[in-house]
């Protein structure tokens, strides 16, 4: 299985050293894990890795790297947020730091008149001022050329109805392929509470996204997929991957991709999924795991 998408206590709000989450990662099958934590940017830097971190951060994963070959690839990333107006900041770290993944989401909004909005407020998601803003700077990440993948751009499913999110993102189809900016399944969804509809009651046990719809226009344009845990704590390694993989398998997803020196390499979904049988098997392209 592979995992692109974890956090450690780098991150603030997540527990658990990158020695832990990758020992954790190997008991759930992960093959190959690349560990994204946040990465330092202007706002909520209580939140994240700090500039000043990142070396010791860096060192850890090679550290990791070491002890556990022949267990585990361990690659690096950074889950970095997007603003318009920072990408100067964003580029600079780039450049500065040689990364295997680049991930880029939008965690924060800001919005005229009313303090920012973050992802997790999700009672102010279905706001159509919120949603316009969102979805022009999700136009402005996918045109940026700065990132490898979007980070669960559909999370605002768990505030907003499926058919607001699908038009809104209708126009943006077509540049993820066009981009080379792939859409990562986040599998994080089934451990994130809800609204239920038309309310601002939060439920839990439901899996609000990946949008099964979304996939499917999505496989129609082109885009490429990564897949990640999200976890924020070692508990989730690896957590919920095979299960999506299963669920999404029928609705045309043939493979999953990881990026690895920001190159792209896909891999048949037989990979991520043991319960998949041989007729989905299909060969990796342009690369075989040791
Ligand atoms: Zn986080
Ligand atoms: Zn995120």
């Amino acid at each position: 299985m592979i995992d692109s998408h974890s956090h450690t206590f780098y991150s603030k709000h997540a527990v658990g050293t990158v020695d832990e989450l990758v020992r954790a990662s190997i008991a759930a099958g992960v093959k190959i894990l690349t560990v994204t934590d946040h990465a330092p940017f202007p706002v909520d830097s209580e939140n994240r890795l700090l500039e000043e971190e990142l070396e010791h951060y860096f060192a850890d994963i090679e550290l990791a790297r070491q002890e556990y070959k022949g267990q585990i690839r361990i690659l690096r990333g950074l889950e970095f947020d997007y603003m318009p107006g920072v990408d100067a900041y964003n580029r600079d770290l780039l450049a500065r730091y040689e990364l295997d993944f680049a991930i880029g989401s939008i965690h924060y909004v800001e919005l005229e008149g009313e303090p920012m909005a973050k992802v997790w407020e999700l009672p102010r998601l279905s706001a159509s001022a919120f949603l316009d803003r969102y979805f022009a700077n999700l136009h402005a990440l996918l045109e940026c050329g700065l990132f490898d993948a979007v980070g669960h751009a559909d999370t605002l499913l768990r505030g907003v109805a499926e058919d607001a999110l699908l038009r809104r993102m209708e126009p943006l189809l077509p540049l993820f392929a066009r981009n080379g900016v792939a859409y990562e399944l986040n599998a994080s969804g089934i451990r994130k509470s809800s609204l239920v509809p038309g309310s601002t009651r939060e439920i839990h046990g439901v899996w609000n996204y990946p949008s099964r719809i979304l996939l499917s226009q999505l496989i129609a344009h082109g885009a490429t997929f990564t897949i990640g845990s999200d976890a924020h704590d070692p508990l989730d390694a690896g957590s919920g991957i095979s299960a999506l993989v299963d669920e999404l398998q029928p609705l045309g997803l043939e493979r999953i991709s990881y990026f690895e020196g920001r190159r792209r390499i896909d891999m048949p979904l037989n990979y991520f999924s043991p319960a998949l049988g041989a007729e989905t098997r299909i060969e990796p392209r342009e690369y075989s795991i040791e």
